[in-house]
């Protein structure tokens, strides 16, 4: 069951990069993992996923001892700055940082532990409320900001768009992701590179991919409905 959503995720990431002439191979499949047990998880680890991604550190934590070695590991859900230090080294990049003042907690910790973090900027593009993330407005004046901290490296940026029955309808927000990060790349900042643009979720991965995306984080297309109940 799965592993069928599995092959079909995939199939129609392939479709996707074939209609707007990508290549598959610069789009990265995120398994998102949370709330999913270590058994679900080593059932998409069997088919070949080496990418997860999660949104709490204690469930990170958790996991990581109890899997494989060589997965890669995703923060992808907003991070309080007193839970930096639990995960600094043991995800490979933080996609959700929303704060100067994360970024530099992040800096810190990361010199601390001698290691320089991979980081998305993560951006409320639709100016939803509810969500978490820089205003289009900001981005560049941040993006020079945390580019000056020595701990971490910025990848890319990131986005939740809404939640929609009709994915065409997140594609403005895509495309403007996509346009902040051509405008970024062009400042030609140090120690900033824009080659990262984490979009796209289950409901609209593949308008994502046609708009750019190289990291698509997809939970329930592979998993199956999430149970929060437990
Ligand atoms: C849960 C989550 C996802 C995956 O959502 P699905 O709709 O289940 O694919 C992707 N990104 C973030 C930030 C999430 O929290």
């Amino acid at each position: 069951m799965m592993r069928e959503n599995l092959d079909n995720v995939r199939k129609n990431i392939r479709k996707a990069c074939e209609a707007s002439n990508r290549s598959t191979m610069d789009v990265n499949l995120i398994a998102v993992s949370k709330t999913k047990p270590v058994e679900a998880i080593r059932e998409i680890y069997d088919g070949g996923v080496r990418d997860f991604g999660e949104n709490k550190v204690q469930e990170i934590l958790k996991k990581i001892d109890r899997l494989p070695k060589d997965i890669r590991w995703h923060m992808i859900g907003h991070l309080q700055r007193n839970k930096v230090k639990d995960i600094i080294n043991r995800v490979c990049m933080i996609h959700s940082v929303d704060s100067v003042a994360l970024a530099q907690e992040i800096s810190k910790e990361g010199i601390r532990a001698g290691a320089c973090m991979d980081i998305l900027l993560e951006v409320n593009i639709s100016g939803e409320e509810s969500k978490y993330g820089f205003t289009p407005q900001e981005i560049a004046a941040v993006t020079e900001q945390i580019a000056s901290l020595p701990g971490v490296s910025v990848k890319g940026l990131m986005t939740v768009a809404p939640y929609t029955e009709n994915p065409e309808e997140n594609r403005v927000f895509f495309r403007k992701l996509k346009q902040l990060s051509v405008d970024i790349n062009e400042k030609n900042i140090d120690n900033v590179s824009m080659e990262v643009l984490s979009m796209g979720m289950t409901g609209d991965y593949e308008v994502a991919i046609s708009e750019g995306a190289t990291h698509v984080r997809v939970g329930t297309g592979i998993f199956g409905e999430r149970d929060y109940s437990k």
